[in-house]
């Protein structure tokens, strides 16, 4: 992906920040406690997951769904949470390669199976619906590969939708029509933030929804959520924030679920200093994902 890292502090501002600074440490300090132990190394494979999604099914908080199925036949599961009016969807590893985000939402989703943080998370849930759809690309996770098996790319294939896997993103999509999406990817560990040394530990981006780069209610409200997470990042990454380039790319499901309606956040998890396996990436990860989901609660 051609990108250009700027530094995100165009967008710096206040929201929500002070009240949600305590859940945040928490979630942060504890972290230890939910991390998913079984995926404690970057290449993750489908079959990894079927035990913990089993556990999950068994689990009256959850519903799970096969919603697709790769071209080789791996299913594709969708695991939802909550009761809420607000709907949040998050996908993860549409390139196979890219396996940071998938690991977070199973630590993610064993802090919502623990019995802890019962009444934050019981006003969350009364509020929110939330939906994963963790490894969208098993065949390519198999093989550690950006593509699917039939070579497609399928953060290109939104609008001709060649492939099963972006038939089902789509579908999913378009059966839920979230009020928030979060679409989930890792960067070269290599990307600096822009003009300095460092890392660009953590990027993001509400994609465009059309060539002005206009900015609606819909992208506007991702765009807050960005804010949010970038105040939380910088606690614990100072200066590690990135922000994609935001041209309008017409192929690509970011900027098209942004269009087709749902508040769009790309989450693109780069390098730290001393993390050859991601996994303080894939704290941050956690620990803003989940103040995310807990600020558009409130
Ligand atoms: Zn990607």
């Amino acid at each position: 992906m051609k990108i250009k890292v700027l530094l995100i502090a165009l967008f710096i501002g206040c929201f929500g920040y002070s009240q949600n600074e305590e859940i945040t440490s928490q979630l942060y300090e504890t972290y230890e406690k939910y991390k998913e132990k079984s995926l404690d190394k970057r290449r993750i494979k489908h079959h990894q997951l079927q035990p913990l999604l089993a556990q999950l099914e068994s689990n009256s908080k959850f519903t799970v769904q096969v919603v697709g199925q790769s071209i080789e036949g791996r299913n594709l599961s969708l695991v939802s949470i909550g009761q809420g009016e607000t709907d949040i969807f998050l996908w993860s590893q549409m390139h196979g390669n890219e396996p940071t985000a998938t690991q977070a939402i199973f630590d993610i989703l064993n802090f919502f199976a623990s019995d802890d943080f019962k009444e934050e998370k019981q006003a969350l849930l009364n509020n929110l619906t939330i939906h994963f759809l963790p490894m969208l690309n098993p065949d390519g996770a198999e093989r550690f590969q950006r593509r699917n098996v039939l070579g497609v790319d399928i953060n290109r294939d939104a609008l001709r939708l060649q492939s099963p896997e972006s038939q089902t993103l789509k579908r999913v999509r378009d059966s839920l029509d979230a009020d928030f999406g979060f679409n989930l990817h890792d960067q070269s560990t290599y990307y600096n933030a822009e003009r300095t040394e460092k890392p660009a530990t953590i990027s993001y981006l509400a994609p465009a929804y059309n060539y002005e780069k206009e900015i609606n209610e819909k992208r506007g409200n991702a765009m807050k959520v960005i804010v949010f997470m970038n105040n939380i990042i910088q606690r614990y990454a100072p200066g590690q924030v990135g922000r994609y380039n935001d041209d309008f790319e017409p192929r690509a499901f970011g900027d098209n679920i942004q269009k087709w309606g749902t508040s769009t956040i790309l989450i693109e998890s780069g390098g730290f200093t001393n993390d050859i396996e991601k996994q303080e990436i894939r704290k941050l990860n956690y620990v803003s994902i989940l103040s995310a989901i807990y600020t558009i609660a409130k």
